[in-house]
């Protein structure tokens, strides 16, 4: 089969998640952050198995992939949506039950026009200036609504990944501050870096999303993604010659060169070119010059027989890996992974 094959293990996420749950006490719930179709690893399969382990609420960044989300694990389970109320949206959040955090005043008065009566959550800016409700708005809204009573309130952390920055303990006061305001109800504040940060910062439920897909911060995760190339043709290429567009790279002993399925257009970051390698196994095969669009070439000169695909994620050259390669983040690497790719799911 031509071009890449794209293994995700599904057990590998239950088993993140699982980590990520252990690492908070009994009562603190574990979400799951599915946006993006769980960051580009396919979102029905993933929910699935994440429900099945146990997750009962989901985070989803726009009401089209809560969805997608809802019609792959069914009723039960929250979905919540974190850009809100969005004005388009209103029949997919009444006919698929997704659950709503409000950003702004206006969401709030527009939800209440139309939905009063379910659920919704709030979503407070406690500091990173991005999505939520700022103090004076908040306390405006519940000058105009005495009855608010949203099943969540939530924020989120700008400098989590950095656990000595002293944002994150001022945006813990901002936002536990803001929500003492508001009746009784339940609090997140922490995606994957919070978890690490310590209790103060679980609250009642956490939001972990990249941890699960085997990325940086989460340093112990399990890797999730295996991606082998097929290789289309192998060459020799004499002392002199060169490999590829611009011809950047030249040929300093002879050299066999292999070129795969996979490049720019599938979420190969072309920057990563001279600093990232393929696999056979265990053995790592250099890229030679640039990555184009549809193809890549490797320099395959020390393998006595090349396979017939090689690997460009793996155990070693896990998706952080490349993202440094590229001078990207892990999250990048893995929501560009092209749809060019078949995806296969293992337990
Ligand atoms: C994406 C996102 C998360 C998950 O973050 P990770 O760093 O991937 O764990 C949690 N909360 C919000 C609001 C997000 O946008």
């Amino acid at each position: 089969m031509s071009g890449g094959i794209l293994t995700i293990d599904l057990g590998a996420i239950v088993a993140n998640w699982r980590a990520l749950d252990a690492k908070t006490a009994e009562t603190v719930e574990t979400g799951a952050v599915i946006k993006a179709d769980a960051y580009g690893l396919g979102v029905g399969p993933v929910g699935q198995a994440l429900q099945k382990a146990g997750a009962k609420t989901f985070f989803v960044a726009l009401a089209s992939e809560g969805v997608v989300l809802r019609e792959s694990i069914g009723p039960s389970a929250r979905i919540f949506v974190f850009s809100g109320y969005m004005q388009g949206d209103e029949t997919a959040f009444e006919e698929f039950d997704l659950t709503p955090m409000l950003n702004s005043a206006d969401q709030v008065m527009r939800f209440m026009a139309d939905r009063q009566g379910t659920a919704y959550g709030l979503q407070l800016d406690s500091g990173m200036n991005r999505l939520g409700m700022e103090a004076d708005e908040l306390a405006s809204i519940i000058a105009q609504i005495p009855t608010l009573n949203p099943v969540l309130v939530m924020s989120h952390l700008a400098c989590a990944d950095e656990p000595e920055h002293p944002q994150n303990a001022e945006q813990l006061t901002a936002f536990n501050e803001m929500a003492a305001t508001l009746p009784e109800h339940r609090r997140s504040l922490s995606a994957t870096g919070g978890i690490l940060l310590g209790p103060d910062f679980h609250m009642n439920i956490t939001r972990p999303g990249i941890g699960l897909y085997g990325g940086d911060p989460f340093m112990d995760a399990r890797p999730v993604a295996t991606l082998s190339l097929s290789v289309i043709q192998t060459r020799p290429v004499a002392v002199g010659e060169s490999v590829g567009y611009g011809a950047t790279w030249v040929a300093t002993r002879p050299s066999i060169i292999a070129t795969v399925a996979g490049g720019y257009a599938d979420g190969l970051i072309r920057a990563m070119g001279p600093n990232a390698s393929l696999y056979a196994g265990k053995t790592r095969c250099p890229i030679v010059g640039r990555v184009s669009m549809d193809l890549i070439t490797v320099d395959v000169t020390k393998l006595t027989t090349v396979p017939a695909s090689l690997d460009i994620l793996n155990a070693t050259q896990t998706v952080d890996v490349l993202a440094n390669a590229a001078g990207t983040i892990g999250y990048e690497i893995l929501t560009s992974l092209g749809n060019r790719y078949k995806r296969v799911y293992k337990d």
